[in-house]
């Protein structure tokens, strides 16, 4: 197995070495498409991947980053879909505990508003039967009062009690670049910035792709025996380059804001009620900020342009204020918003919210297999089964190994998390907001940081009020493929949404350093700072009424 992590080295190796023939190529950087890949090359296929943007730039960094059965899919009777999601909680949990944190969530209990907590109470009763009663907690009963002193800010109005129950929260983009790293140290070569443009068609089975680099605007031709559709929200772009292939999606967007923290002052993540349709929207605590999403509408646009509007900011915002009566907060209040796509499988005559999570895995044409609808919760499934389905074209193999003993890993129990949180401690120096952060970002990675920790100037704070440092710039540049401003700004770190001014008084300093390695000139030190801005005008169009 390989150590370290891709980096542009590996991206120059691999496009020196296009001309072999892969057993599998791989079209999307999601959760899907990386841990296809990871559990493709873990039994020795060689696999390709390939990803238009950066790892995590679609649907999968777009999320509510919450790793959960689904509790409101009960109500729909989805009993297996959430035993599923629960099952894969549990797993996730429990190997990578650095990352997939639990989290408490508390449902006010008002009079008149949804199911009622009769209802409500058995539904969590079933969520906690169908996860063995293998939670963190089971869920408990709040009086009022109860309520009151867990969440003083609360609408007191109408409150009836409420109830306490647990799921996890994840950072999704870590999540993308986790399974990323373990398809590279399985053996995947990974190119990112490398967009699918075409299909090959050869004796009546697709054998390849055609695909431009995008970062030099070249085309380049890339062989295997299966091709396997993993893009998520364009996944019937791809299938509609072939003569026969059909739309199969019904994509809806979801966005999210980040809010101060202060106005609201949750302690757990809230389930929240829109006082206009009475859907559920959750207010999630993330450091000083709670991070409130979602909404949920059917999309007919571009996938790439897919942004929040001033209506869906609204429409959190009015859940919030109904929620929090005290919070007042308006659009200058918002620190920053997203906005993806969920890739759902077409079914119409039902509203979005109603549209089934479940995936399915579909052979589109002979050598050509797409991955369909899902959730982040269940990326392993999915992806499990797709590779199921291309062993039985390419052979080699019958039984996958990713989970097998002795397949090292980044995995780690929680006894070991705590081991790893004291040895980062000691590497001296940092203080204990860094040291939570590194943990929860590399996990058993962290040793790899050593050495960049060992300059004092990449110990520093890229802004003072967040818990990123320069160390983070290099060890993303050398260890974790970022070829770009934005791989940094956006997704290995957070600041584009978490910092008030989107790091943007930090981009030509991070830019710069970056540069060191990527060997970068003033102008494209320029062009990365004004495709950055592009981004920020992206989080911050809502306010324009974009
Ligand atoms: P993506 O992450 O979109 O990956 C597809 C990739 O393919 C993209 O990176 C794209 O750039 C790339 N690509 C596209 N075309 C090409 C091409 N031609 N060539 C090369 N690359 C290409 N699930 C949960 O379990 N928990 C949640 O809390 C949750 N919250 C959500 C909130 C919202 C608002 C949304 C929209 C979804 C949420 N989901 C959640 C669902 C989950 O995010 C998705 O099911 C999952 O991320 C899909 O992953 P993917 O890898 O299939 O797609």
């Amino acid at each position: 197995m390989k150590e370290g992590g891709p980096s542009w080295r590996t991206r120059e190796e691999i496009l020196r070495g296009l001309g072999a023939a892969y057993d599998l190529i791989v079209v999307g950087g999601g959760i899907t498409g990386c841990a296809v890949s990871h559990e493709a090359s873990a039994i020795g296929y060689r696999v390709l991947l390939l990803e238009k943007g950066d790892l995590g730039s679609g649907t999968s960094g777009k999320t509510s980053r919450l790793i959960h059965g689904g509790l409101r899919y009960l109500k729909y009777g989805k009993m297996k879909m959430v035993h599923q999601g629960t099952r894969e909680r549990y797993w996730l949990r429990t190997n990578y505990p650095h990352l997939v944190r639990p989290l408490a969530f508390l449902i006010p209990f008002y009079e008149g508003v949804g199911e009622g907590p009769l209802a409500t109470l058995f539904g969590l009763w079933l969520y906690d039967l169908l996860s063995g009663f293998s939670n963190v907690k089971r869920h408990r009963r709040l009086g009022p009062k109860e309520v009151m002193a867990l969440e003083p800010n609360l609408r007191t109005q109408g409150l009836r009690g409420g109830a306490l129950y647990y799921d996890c929260f994840v950072d999704d983009a870590r999540l993308v670049l986790l399974n990323g790293t373990l398809a590279f140290r399985a053996g995947a070569h990974i190119l990112t910035y490398a967009k699918v443009e075409g299909l090959i068609r050869e004796d009546g089975r697709v054998q390849g792709v055609q695909f431009r680099d995008v970062l030099r605007d070249e085309t380049h031709e890339a062989r295997g025996r299966v091709v396997i559709n993993a893009t998520g929200p364009w996944s019937d772009d791809l299938r509609l380059m072939l003569p026969s292939g059909r739309n199969r999606l019904r994509p809806t967007k979801g966005i999210h804001v980040f809010l101060p923290r202060s106005n609201m002052g949750p302690r757990h993540a809230i389930v929240m009620r829109s006082p206009l349709d009475e859907r559920v929207v959750f207010a999630l605590p993330w450091r000083d900020l709670t991070l409130v999403g979602t909404t949920d509408t059917d999309f007919r646009g571009n996938p790439d342009e897919v942004r929040a509007e001033a209506e869906d900011v609204g429409y959190l915002l009015d859940t919030v204020n109904h929620t929090f009566p005290g919070a007042h907060l308006a659009f200058e209040d918002v620190v920053s918003s997203y906005a993806g796509l969920r890739p759902l499988l077409a079914q119409y005559g039902v509203p979005e919210s109603e549209v089934t999570r479940d995936f399915k895995v579909v052979e589109d044409a002979p050598g050509l297999i797409s991955i369909l609808g899902g959730k982040l919760t269940t990326y392993r499934r999915a992806a499990r089964k797709a590779v199921k389905k291309a062993m039985r074209m390419v052979g080699r193999a019958n039984r996958l190994r990713s989970e097998g003993l002795g397949f090292r890993d980044l995995r780690m129990t929680d006894a070991e998390l705590e081991v790893l949180r004291e040895s980062v401690s000691g590497m001296g120096g940092l203080d204990p907001q860094i040291v939570d952060r590194l943990v929860a970002s590399y996990g058993r990675d962290c040793h790899r940081l050593r050495t960049y920790l060992e300059e004092g100037n990449l110990r520093q704070r890229i802004v003072p009020e967040l818990p990123y440092i320069y160390a983070d710039v290099v060890f993303a540049v050398e260890q974790e493929l970022a070829l770009r401003l934005q791989d940094v700004l956006v997704r290995r770190t957070g600041l584009v949404y978490e910092d008030a001014g989107h790091g943007l008084s930090v981009a030509k300093e991070v830019a710069s350093l970056m540069a060191k390695s990527l060997g970068w000139g003033k102008e494209r030190i320029d062009q990365e700072i004004s495709d950055y801005e592009k981004i920020v005008a992206e989080v911050e169009a809502f306010r324009w009424g974009g």
